[in-house]
């Protein structure tokens, strides 16, 4: 037996091992070594996971209980949340390298999705609705979809996990969550608040493992209903094809290679800061990642020197110091992807400002860091432009006038968010009707809440999560027709 620290999956009520046995390790980014082991489940736990989650949505005690009682179920787990919040927050830190202050603060934010859309479960209303027939009665119901698999990656587990878990559980569906088999460890940790809240046995399962195995067997399931996937966009169109096979429903958050527009008549320093944040924050493993800075001509040199600056003095280090602005990268294949991106952008005539290396540290040998990182001079066509990268590589790409910049912005496969910087309020508009994105801040970056909606538009995905909406995509509607009729007419003819 390892002496690494071992977590164990949740399904229908019991902490339990893989079917077989086998063990995955999750390494810590910033140390690179081992530090736990969580279960490498297979077709056997699958099966088991979803008819718990089956039996949970069709006979057990949570198919009756009523939707304030749930939407209660669900604020007591954001208590909870936020009492085991620092908890919760060092293990996604060990796990995922992300700033602690970072992983914190998303995991103190976190209760209000669960109280938020506890809220909402009581609040699932159908319709009457008029009648073209005589003596009829007909009304609509909203019902739960069934069973739901929710896929995370592993950028921000439990963030990218709340968003779904949230709606499908105040909508009645159960529940089997598949987290990225890199950072499993704080969703296993997570179960024991849903034990604690009182959450019936069966309604949240966990099945760990690689996609390839698990994830593939949860998404072509029959007795799964729905998947709500968050990954890379070659993962999430399998994920499509497999769930259109028996007519899934789907939700899919995917990447982008967001747009950043600074006009010359912006305020330059907030500018530069929203540059920065859409880049290097979480050293750009952020699907919103503002990965291509589009600068007016006039402005241009000015900008480019002010964002190389700042980005020249962010500190690079241990994730849980309070000092340290930029961690490393969450995987080491993620890492070798970002560095080779950079020969990529190299290759293709950017020239580099900053970076475009590992750093030089000693105390840093052992992480996967990739130095912050600027091109200039990139144009849209070179692939360094085209192609999600997910780390903290930045483009900057000069435009002209107002027209060309929307071009640039909308040339683009993606289409998740966009920032734009102008203190013309004419041109913000504008720019908000006219850019292909499912989010689009002005004279701000990076901000998201349980409120807002949040989604792709082309092929950064399907559905939206967050907001009132997000709960339409857990939910079906049922129209029902009662006859108040004494006789009823003619068999052979449509009423
Ligand atoms: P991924 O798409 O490979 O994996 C995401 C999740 O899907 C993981 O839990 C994985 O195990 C699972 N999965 C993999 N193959 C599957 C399959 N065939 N069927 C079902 N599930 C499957 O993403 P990743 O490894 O976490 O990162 C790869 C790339 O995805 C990154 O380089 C980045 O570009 C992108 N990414 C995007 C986001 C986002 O929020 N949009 C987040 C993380 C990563």
């Amino acid at each position: 037996m390892s002496n690494l620290e071992r977590f164990y999956n949740l399904v229908d009520g019991n902490y339990q091992a893989s079917a077989t046995g086998c063990w995955l390790t999750t390494a810590n980014p910033y140390t690179g070594a081992d530090w736990a082991e969580v279960p490498q489940c297979g077709i056997d736990d699958v099966e088991q996971a979803v008819a718990a989650a089956y039996r949970a949505f069709s006979s057990g005690p949570w198919a009756r209980l009523n939707a304030t009682a749930r939407g209660k179920l669900l604020r007591r787990l954001g208590d909870l949340i936020a009492r085991d919040a620092e908890k919760l927050a060092a293990l996604e830190v060990r796990d995922n390298g992300k700033l602690y202050a970072e992983m914190l603060g998303q995991l103190r934010y976190l209760p209000e999705w669960y109280y938020y859309f506890g809220g909402l479960a009581d609040k699932i209303e159908g319709g009457v609705l008029p009648s073209d027939k005589a003596e009829v009665f007909s009304y609509t119901k909203r019902e739960p979809l069934g069973v739901v698999v929710a896929i995370t990656p592993w950028n921000s587990p439990l963030m990218l996990l709340t968003w779904k878990l949230a709606p499908a559980l105040a909508a009645g569906n159960t529940v089997v969550i598949k987290p990225s088999e890199f950072t499993s460890c704080s969703t296993l940790a997570l179960m024991a608040l849903f034990k604690e809240a009182g959450f019936p046995d069966g309604v949240v399962n966990t099945v760990t493992g690689f996609g390839h195995e698990v994830g593939t067997a949860l998404v072509s399931h029959p007795l799964v209903a729905k998947v709500a996937f968050t990954g890379g966009d070659a993962t999430g169109a399998s994920v499509y094809s497999q769930a259109a096979k028996n007519i899934k429903h789907v939700t899919l958050e995917l990447g982008g290679k967001s747009p950043n527009i600074i006009f010359a008549d912006a305020h330059i320093e907030n500018a530069v800061k929203g540059a920065i944040s859409g880049i290097f924050a979480a050293s750009g493993q952020t699907c919103i990642a503002g990965s291509r800075l589009l600068v007016q001509r006039s402005v241009y040199q000015q900008v480019s020197e002010k964002v190389v600056a700042l980005a020249r003095t962010a500190q690079l280090g241990d994730p849980m110091l309070s000092t340290t602005q930029v961690g490393p990268i969450t995987t080491l294949p993620q890492r070798d992807k970002v560095l080779q991106y950079i020969d990529v952008a190299r290759e293709g005539g950017a020239e580099c400002l900053l970076g475009g290396k590992r750093p030089e540290a000693e105390a840093l040998a052992n992480g996967w860091f990739v130095e912050p990182t600027i091109f200039a001079d990139v144009h849209n066509q070179m692939r360094i432009a085209r192609e999600e990268v997910f780390g903290p590589i930045l483009s900057i790409i000069p435009f002209d006038d107002d027209d060309e910049a929307l071009s640039i912005a909308n040339d683009t496969p993606y289409g998740l968010a966009a920032g734009v910087w102008t203190a013309d309020i004419r041109r913000a508009f504008r720019f908000t009707d006219q850019i292909r994105a499912g989010t689009v801040w002005v004279n701000t970056y990076r901000a998201v809440s349980f409120m807002a909606p949040f989604g792709g538009y082309k092929q950064s995905g399907i559905g939206r999560e967050n907001g009132q909406v997000a709960i339409d995509d857990y939910l079906q509607t049922k129209s029902v027709w009662v006859n108040l009729a004494e006789e009823v007419l003619n068999p052979f003819v449509m009423r």
